[in-house]
């Protein structure tokens, strides 16, 4: 199995450790993403710096092949076109963005995203209610990233699966599926949706009739630092058993659980072959 979503600092803890939970959590490996940039006013803006979020991240994953870098990019920060080319110099598979006080549709975060799928590489985006002590709600609901149907090329994840504005989201996975344009939307299920709505979400998301299994990524939202192994298990356990209930097969369990985020972040390129959807049909 792989986490698609695991925070770092600019201190993560010991890399034994960490890789240590993983493995005790049934965890090969994950997206392992920087840490946060200055405009969340989470730290000191001078440590903060985007070479140093970084050169942090890319000498944790050094020599570990199943970590894989993610840079966590301010689009509104002035270089930040700079920072793409930086970042994908030094090696990251990808790059995630946090919608605190932008509408990804706006000028200059839409050029960053340009710039990113020109390298052919994936954003995984927040989405849904954001846990950031400020008013950021209408920036991150599933709609708003309708705007991404003018980036070609795009290959892209709302994480949370949105929450609690899952039916939106599947709403806009089913648009891009019908869209037929080359952008290629995932959902990243990370809680999110805590246990009470998780059956319910599960139960839509797999139910609805899109063609969403090759297109589902597992993710925890732990960090390196303290990689909660009773959190992961609780989670995969409890969605498993969502899933076998609403006769996921096994083969689609390892889609939705690993493979899927091998060909999300680029190392496999099998292709799927997505049903299309159409009005009438
Ligand atoms: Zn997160």
């Amino acid at each position: 199995m792989f986490d698609c979503h695991i925070h770092s600092g600019l201190n993560p803890a010991s890399k034994r450790q960490f890789l240590e939970k993983l493995q005790e959590s049934g965890m090969k490996g994950g997206i392992v993403m920087s840490a946060v940039p200055p405009s969340f006013g989470e730290g000191d803006p001078k440590t903060l710096k985007s070479s140093m979020r970084l050169n942090s991240l890319m000498n944790f994953v050094k020599g570990e092949k199943n970590l894989f870098p993610f840079y966590w990019i301010d689009p509104l920060e002035n270089d930040a076109l700079k920072q793409v080319d930086a970042a994908v110099g030094a090696g990251v598979m990808g790059f995630k963005i946090i919608c605190n006080n932008f509408y990804i549709r706006e000028k200059k975060p839409l050029a960053v995203v340009k710039a990113i799928a020109q390298k052919s590489k994936p954003i995984l985006f927040h989405s849904g209610i954001l846990w950031d002590n400020g008013d950021s709600a209408r920036f991150n609901r599933p709609a708003e990233f309708e705007a991404l149907i003018n980036v070609p090329g795009l290959r892209f994840a709302l994480a949370h699966i949105s929450w609690p504005w899952t039916d939106e989201c599947i709403a806009l996975f089913g648009k891009f599926l019908a869209s037929g344009r080359d952008i290629d939307m995932y959902i990243d299920t990370t809680p999110g949706t805590p246990p009470i709505y998780r059956e319910e979400a599960l139960k839509r998301l797999f139910g609805v009739g899109y063609d969403v299994e090759k297109k589902v990524l597992f993710g925890s939202d732990c960090s390196t630092v303290n990689y909660n192994v009773k959190w992961v298990k609780d989670w995969v356990k409890r969605d498993k058993k969502i899933l076998t209930k609403q006769g996921i097969s096994k083969s689609s369990l390892g889609f939705i659980f690993g493979d899927n985020l091998l060909r999300f972040v680029g190392l496999r390129n099998d292709a799927v072959n997505r049903k299309q959807l159409s009005p009438g049909i």
